[in-house]
């Protein structure tokens, strides 16, 4: 290929990734979501008003990330940081913060956005004993499994965009109040389609689903990490087995984020249907965003209750 056409055509590749990467000029506020379920809110409250970057995916575990150079580059020009809170990021989210020394998303600012401040937390410790576990002290942080969650936190979302964008606050309003619409309706669906788990007995591999059971009336059995975010030893799986004898259970579930290898060992031998939670938006092809991620969990969880 002559020189020249090569050279043309690296121009025109470097001016198409220029655009792809470039921040639109009309974009007033830059997110920084911890995880996919809060970029995806936010993009939905936000629209157009909003450039949201999304600090982990779906098959990351969100208790535990390298902080990147390129987010702390995403959290120094970081308009709002919006995260789940109650400790899930505590290993690598303070650090973060502090390194990227930008004052308007420090913890009390209203940059800061913590979801789980604006939701009713279970699984809250009375007392506090850190060798219990390593990551739920302030209550299970997993919040985003229970959509009318979701329907709080996006309350408190779009007044948060309200607040540090006031020029576009009639548009967050608008948009927040078409999404609250959509998402009730949605609920409604949910619900009535998972009408026949109630009362689902179920083991789980992480204590990640408290949230889904409480909304949904299943019942939790057994957990297959002896303690939150510690893997299952050979013993640890055996007492779960000798459990499921005399409390048999209907299916185990694990997150897309997570070594399906527990929950295989226990579905194998306790004869327990498997079941692949997307956990949040990008865990699975039908999550695409927060709509499609409860569409799927709802089927998944029917498809396991459906086995013989
Ligand atoms: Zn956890």
């Amino acid at each position: 290929m002559p020189r020249s056409i090569l050279l043309r055509r690296c121009a025109a590749l470097a001016a198409a990734l220029f655009a792809a990467v470039a921040i639109p000029a009309h974009a007033a506020v830059r997110v920084f979501a911890c995880e996919p379920e809060w970029g995806a809110l936010a993009q939905e409250l936000g629209g157009k008003l909003v450039d949201v970057a999304v600090a982990t995916s779906a098959l990351q575990d969100p208790h535990q990330i390298q902080a990147k150079p390129s987010l702390l580059a995403r959290a120094r020009n970081a308009d709002l940081v919006a995260c789940t809170g109650a400790e899930l990021e505590i290993g690598w989210l303070p650090v973060l913060l502090q390194q990227a020394g930008n004052a308007k998303v420090q913890p009390g600012q209203p940059g800061n956005f913590a979801a789980a401040d604006f939701v009713r937390k279970l699984d809250v410790p009375t007392q506090l004993d850190r060798s219990q576990g390593d990551v739920h002290a302030a209550g299970n942080p997993h919040i985003q499994t229970d959509p009318r969650n979701i329907a709080l936190v996006a309350d408190a979302l779009a007044a948060r965009l309200q607040q540090i964008d006031p020029g576009n606050a009639a548009q967050y309003v608008q948009l927040h109040a078409e999404f609250a619409k959509k998402w009730q309706a949605a609920i409604a669906r949910w619900s009535a389609q998972a009408a026949p788990l109630r009362g689902t007995p179920v083991v789980s591999q992480h204590k990640a689903f408290v949230y889904l059971y409480d909304w949904l009336g299943m019942r939790e059995v057994a957990v297959l990490e002896p303690k939150p975010g510690v893997e299952p030893s050979a013993a640890h799986l055996q007492g779960v087995l000798a459990t499921l004898k005399t409390t048999p259970a209907k299916m185990v579930l694990y997150a897309a984020y997570q070594d399906p290898r527990p929950s295989e060992w226990i579905a194998k031998n306790a004869g327990l249907a498997i079941v692949k939670v997307p956990f949040t938006v990008g865990g699975s092809d039908a999550a695409k965003d927060l709509f499609g991620l409860f569409d799927d969990t709802v089927a998944r969880l029917l498809a396991g209750a459906a086995k013989p």
